[in-house]
């Protein structure tokens, strides 16, 4: 019979459920048959934790240089006043539904498997790739209307080509050579499980800058960057290849991660751990495999590969100068792209980061899903041209602007909020105190929506898509999957904020009604 390690009434610190935060709680008892722990938080929260979930708790020589480092159920001093004010100003909502309670201690005793499960993600792992490439075909047809579907199917063996597949690994090697650069910021990341916070170097602009100066030479070098227009399908392939075998990989050395270093999005199943990542950080040395793919190889891949259509736009169309919508989608992707890079530190906050591991689903998204349906639309405008009036053109652009003034004040609002919570700049916030030690913005950007970021994000990608016209449906294509995945995503978060705030959360979804679209969603 398996012993228990904790005794009743023994206190110790547990986890946090949903989080890698660690709190004092009471030890009430133990199950024997699902080896679960009750426990009892200091704030009268009682759960059921794995032992793993649970740790000793420090001596009391190293219990004064643990909190500083921890969160803590007792409020900060600064916290206490806003918990004042809070508490005077919503008595109604911290009273709360009793069900809120049994709902937060429910939901953390089982593992929910996302995307619908085992069969949810080998279905996408199968579909992805195909859609990807019949999206790709569509595209290339005269008339790319949807009656024409399915597209002619080219043989296998003709989209394969191992020179592409070579200049794909030595892009690849080097944005990693970019990567390795010793020039940047190092900063740390959010703590994780064991209270370790890794390091990261800020160096995606710079190699966004290398990149570039590379690309210019190319052009003295007489390098045919049309060969990748030419070549698309087969560099498509070369990339989802790659990915796939980075995915083995990624898997196969996940079965060797010490249980800390596993990511809390696996499950123990091996088909769901290979989309949703098993590994949380996978690192060779100090090489983040998945903080670099994440930006680099996919992202400023994405910019090389809207310049190269804008240049086969001009040859094949036999322009002297790129069309309007041509100018204007490459510029709006190049914004989103340096904007990016120049907030890489943002990246360290993301569920991509803190949550999913590394696995089929990021590999394949940042290699071969960003890179090659992000472009789709100067893809599109390279075999379809489309004339665009300065009115309509001054539209789309205020419309980009509007999209993009939302989607990067709310996500600086929260970084800074995040980094430092007293900022000065930001004492003119609302918040609602929660029972880690965080606190959630209320007003502001985070007061008009619960995902205003989203919403910046959503109204880029329509104005990515206007310029191709109404003629076809196939460059919203973009918009609608986005809406689909930030929708899907966003119901994500709220789960794993629900388990993380519980109460607080509900308190701000009651202060807060709306997901993404003001009085819409
Ligand atoms: P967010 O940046 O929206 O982060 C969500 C987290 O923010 C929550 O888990 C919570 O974490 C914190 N949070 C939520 N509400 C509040 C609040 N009121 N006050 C303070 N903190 C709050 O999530 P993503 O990682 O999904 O997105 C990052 C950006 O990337 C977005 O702009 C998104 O549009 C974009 N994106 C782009 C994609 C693309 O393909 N182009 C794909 C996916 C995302 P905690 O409390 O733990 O800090």
């Amino acid at each position: 019979m398996p012993s228990r390690k904790f005794a009743d009434g023994e206190v110790v610190r547990g986890r946090w459920p949903g989080s890698s935060l660690y709190y004092e709680v009471e030890v009430l008892s133990h199950d024997s048959n699902s080896q679960l722990y009750s426990v009892k938080y200091k704030d009268g929260t009682e759960l059921e934790l794995k032992e793993s979930d649970i740790k000793e708790k420090f001596p009391l020589s190293q219990e004064s240089s643990y909190i500083p480092t921890q969160y803590s159920l007792h409020p900060r001093r600064e916290e206490v006043k806003l918990k004042e004010i809070d508490s005077k100003e919503e008595k109604i909502v911290t009273k709360g539904p009793t069900s809120l309670r049994t709902f937060e201690v429910t939901a953390t005793q089982q593992k929910d498997l996302e995307f619908g499960g085992v069969p949810g993600v080998f279905l996408i792992m199968l579909g992805l790739p195909a859609f990807l490439f019949l999206l790709l075909l569509m595209c290339k047809q005269e008339e790319p209307s949807l009656l024409n579907f399915p597209p002619p199917l080219p043989a296998l063996y003709d989209l394969w080509e191992t020179r592409v597949f070579g200049a794909y690994l030595l892009w690849f090697f080097l944005q990693a050579l970019f990567y390795l650069l010793p020039i940047g910021k190092v900063v740390e990341g959010t703590p994780l499980t064991d209270g370790r916070r890794l390091k990261y170097r800020l160096n995606g602009f710079y190699a966004f800058i290398l990149t570039s100066v590379l690309v210019g030479a190319s052009f003295f070098w007489d390098v045919e960057l049309y060969y990748v227009y030419s070549h698309f399908l087969q560099c498509a392939l070369a990339a989802t290849v790659f990915s796939v075998v980075l995915s083995v990989y990624l898997y196969a050395r996940a079965l060797k991660a010490p249980r800390n270093e596993l990511s809390p999005a696996s499950s123990g199943n091996a088909v769901y751990d290979f989309f949703i990542g098993r590994e949380l950080n996978p690192r060779i040395g100090t090489f983040d495999l998945k903080y670099f793919c994440e930006l680099r190889p996919g992202l400023i891949g994405w910019v090389v590969i809207n310049l190269v259509m804008l240049l086969a736009e001009m040859k094949l169309q036999g322009r002297t100068v790129p069309s309007l919508a041509m100018v204007l989608v490459n510029s709006f992707q190049l914004l989103y792209v340096v904007d990016a890079l120049w907030n890489e530190e943002a990246l360290l906050t993301t569920m991509d980061i803190i949550h999913d591991g590394f696995g089929f689903m990021l590999a394949f998204g940042d290699l071969v899903w960003v890179p090659f349906i992000y472009s789709f639309q100067a893809f599109y405008l390279v075999g379809h041209p489309t004339e665009l009036s300065w009115p309509m053109a001054s539209l789309i652009i205020a419309l980009k602007l509007c999209g993009f003034v939302i989607f990067r004040c709310a996500n600086s609002q929260k970084n800074a909020f995040r980094k430092n919570p007293t900022d000065p700049k930001l004492a003119h916030l609302k918040t609602i105190h929660t029972a880690t030690g965080k606190n959630l913005l209320v007003s502001g950007w985070w007061g008009f929506v619960r995902h205003p970021n989203y919403l910046g994000d959503l109204i880029m990608a329509l104005a990515w898509s206007l310029p191709c016209g109404f003629n076809h449906i196939l460059p919203y294509f973009y918009v609608i999957y986005f809406t689909i995945l930030l929708v899907h995503r966003e119901a994500r978060d709220e789960r794993h904020c629900r388990k993380k705030y519980g109460l607080a959360w509900e308190k701000y979804c009651q202060r807060v009604p709306y997901r993404i679209f003001p009085y819409i969603y």
